[in-house]
């Protein structure tokens, strides 16, 4: 094993996995990136310089985190799994630039962390190829931290990737579409085949793209009670917005009343289902409830 040859690839990763008798962690949805091209696609989706801070949630044995540490200022690395940590000191061992935290993601502080990590940084990227079984925990985390990300290149599930750049009046358009694009515009940047990881994952692959809108869609009084009402109208997806509504708020008439008035004065009308509002209806309806106030009781 040289250490002049990139960890992605078949005949390296298997030798590091040999050399410290590892097995992939179902459980921590361990699939490693054998294929250095992909990488490359997904490095240069994230446009990245050596300005540029990244955040890796995930390294694992350290072959996409060798991609972005060839161009990027730093990166900074969140593992939950202690095993690989004695491997990532060996295989990123070139790599200076690299700081690993052995930590959960989803347990991490991260207001702490951008103090403790961030004061200097100048532009943000978070890139990963993400453990499946988090994405969306991840994700959100990260959009509801607050932390200067300028933009997100995350490897997920096909299906979840779709939901999170979906339009209205699509199949795929839900509420974690809403919870993602209030923040960032998204874009299934390319599509990744099974062949290139190690274990290959029972699904089909992709890269999304996510970019801090420079200029907020929608500005709403209250994104607790925004988040809340796009929830509310996706509950039962083949109901109209109506009896979405009325299973949220309640059906007593005072309440109906409200929730008349709040539509009346969104100018939505109570007969659409859900799927085909938009982002700024949404926020429309949202104020128009707070309003009203009209908060779901839970
Ligand atoms: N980046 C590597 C690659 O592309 O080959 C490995 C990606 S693998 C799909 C997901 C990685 O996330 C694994 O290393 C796993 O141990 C780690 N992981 C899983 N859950 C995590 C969590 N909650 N916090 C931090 N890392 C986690």
């Amino acid at each position: 094993m040289t250490e002049f040859k990139d960890i992605a690839t078949p005949a390296r990763t298997k030798a590091i996995l040999d050399k410290y008798q590892l097995a992939a962690k179902k459980s921590l949805g361990q699939n490693f990136i054998v294929d250095t091209n992909i990488l490359e696609k997904i490095v240069s989706a994230g446009e990245i310089d050596d300005q540029t801070t990244v955040i890796e949630v995930g390294p694992g044995i350290g072959a996409l985190t060798e991609q972005i540490a060839k161009k990027a200022k730093e990166v900074i690395a969140f593992e939950i799994d202690d095993r690989l940590l004695p491997v990532l000191a060996d295989t990123l061992s070139p790599y200076p630039n690299v700081k690993i935290i052995h930590q959960d993601v989803l347990k991490a502080d991260l207001k702490t962390f951008e103090e403790e990590y961030l004061k200097e940084a100048e532009r943000v990227v978070v890139i990963a190829n993400l453990p499946y079984y988090v994405t969306t925990p991840i994700i959100l985390g990260f959009l509801e931290s607050n932390l200067p990300i300028d933009s997100m290149v995350l490897m997920m599930q096909k299906e979840v990737a779709n939901r999170l750049s979906a339009r209205p009046s699509t199949k795929a358009y839900g509420s974690l579409s809403i919870a993602v694009q209030y923040y960032m515009d998204a874009e299934v940047a390319f599509i990744v085949p099974k062949t290139v990881f190690t274990p290959q994952p029972n699904v089909e692959s992709a890269v999304i793209r996510l970019s801090r809108k420079s200029v907020p869609e929608v500005v709403v009084k209250d994104e607790k009670a925004f988040f809340q009402v796009a929830r509310a109208a996706f509950v039962q997806r083949r109901k109209t917005l109506w009896n979405n509504l009325q299973s949220a708020y309640g059906k007593e008439p005072e309440i109906k009343e409200k929730l008349q008035r709040a539509l009346d004065q969104a100018e939505i009308d109570p007969k659409r289902r859900g799927e085909t509002l938009s982002l700024k209806e949404f926020g429309r309806l949202s104020d128009a409830l707070v309003a009203e106030q009209l908060t779901v009781l839970k």
